[in-house]
């Protein structure tokens, strides 16, 4: 339990989605509508969107996030961005380690490791995400899934670093599809993870730790999933694309 302890986030991971014009668009309408939520608000914007999120964002409480870095300060890594290079524009947090990377370009939790500590050093809050596939539930392995991609995560992460992460639980088989874990199994593993921090850290940072659910999180099953004593908010992706279901998640969050 314990809620009071941390702050709900809600946070928009746009993917490959959204030229600047449409991303001017969205920002446009969306600033209005989180101008009124007490809960964290942030968006994660392709690279291309970055500083024009930046730019529009000036003054409100909308936070930006990018939906990857790399582990290196710099050097010969063609196509790829740096903790320093995201910091020095303004933006605020990183998505990493999310299923899409983990399915599609060879992410590890090796490089999730890698990543999450460059991206701390650098100032970086980091969104970390964890979840098991369909067949991994199917086998009853859901909880040493989550746990293994948890502790390397935080392996070689000092206390105080642990502070500047959330970690986003998302099933694989919840994202895109449609198919929303029930509100008692996003509780069930949002409050295992918390265990596993409070093993790795301690009780306090585990109370403090922002655990968000993610998975086709929408306008309609918001409220019973954010109701959760262990979901502090969503990493969302389909309805952050629209305003108006983005501004649905804002005030559910915001209870
Ligand atoms: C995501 O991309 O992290 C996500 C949860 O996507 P969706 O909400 O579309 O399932």
């Amino acid at each position: 339990m314990n809620k009071e302890l941390r702050q709900a986030i809600i946070a928009g991971n746009w993917k490959m989605n959204k030229t600047r014009s449409e991303a001017k668009t969205l920002i446009e309408d969306l600033k209005p509508i989180a101008e009124k939520a007490t809960c964290g608000v942030v968006i994660c914007v392709p690279y291309t969107n970055l500083e024009t999120a930046v730019e529009l964002t000036k003054g409100t409480n909308i936070k930006v996030g990018a939906e990857n870095v790399h582990f290196k300060k710099s050097g010969a890594f063609t196509g790829e961005i740096s903790a320093d290079m995201l910091t020095e524009m303004g933006v605020e947090y990183v998505i990493i380690g999310h299923s899409e990377r983990r399915q599609y370009f060879g992410e590890t939790d090796l490089t999730v490791n890698r990543r999450v500590k460059a991206a701390l050093a650098a100032g970086l809050k980091v969104i970390l995400c964890v979840g098991e596939m369909l067949s991994e539930r199917e086998d009853g392995i859901t909880e040493d899934v989550v746990e293994l991609q948890t502790v390397a995560a935080f392996t070689g992460v000092s206390e105080e670093d642990a502070k500047n992460v959330i970690i986003a639980y998302e099933p694989v088989w919840a994202i895109g599809t449609g198919k929303t874990a029930t509100a008692e199994q996003a509780n069930e593993v949002c409050s295992f993870i918390r265990g596993v921090v409070a093993k790795r850290y301690n009780k306090a940072v585990a109370d403090g730790m922002t655990i968000q659910y993610g998975g086709s999180m929408n306008p309609k099953n918001a409220a019973e999933l954010l109701a959760q004593p262990d979901v502090d908010g969503g990493l969302i992706g389909g309805a952050s694309l629209k305003a108006a279901d983005f501004g649905v998640l804002l005030e559910e969050a915001s209870k």
